[in-house]
């Protein structure tokens, strides 16, 4: 389902009618900062297309997910993880994700992150 959530929350976020405090946009993508951090940096990246999760995600999006790999490492970067920092997909209830619209976690900090999450 590639089209455009009207109530999904990232949906929302992603065309401005929810506030969030942006890392990065651009015509696909949007990067933002979890609002409940669970590390020093922790922001999330998003597709503005409504995947839900990888379960959504086929080889036809391959460029689609490149990008959204393509940026992190960048991103990270400028938001201070210079030296390392996890990404994090979770998917559908086994993976306890919570909102569903596909999101990449990416934290870090200073400091090695506890193991876990
Ligand atoms: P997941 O679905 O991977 O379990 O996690 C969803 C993430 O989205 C959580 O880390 C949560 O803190 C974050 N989140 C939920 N609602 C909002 C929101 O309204 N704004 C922002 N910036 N992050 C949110
Ligand atoms: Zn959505």
């Amino acid at each position: 389902a590639m089209h455009q959530e009207k109530d999904c929350l990232f949906c929302r976020i992603a065309r401005g009618e929810v506030p969030s405090r942006k890392v990065y946009e651009d015509d696909d993508l949007v990067a933002f900062h979890d609002i409940n951090p669970a590390a020093p940096v922790h922001f999330l990246v998003i597709p503005r297309a409504h995947l839900v999760n990888l379960y959504d995600a086929d080889e036809s999006q391959a460029p689609l997910l490149g990008r959204l790999f393509g940026v992190i490492g960048r991103l990270a970067r400028e938001q201070g993880c210079n030296d390392g920092f996890r990404v994090v997909v979770n998917n559908g209830r086994v993976g306890r994700q919570e909102v569903y619209h596909l999101h990449i976690h990416i934290m870090g900090g200073p400091e090695p992150l506890r193991s876990g999450r």
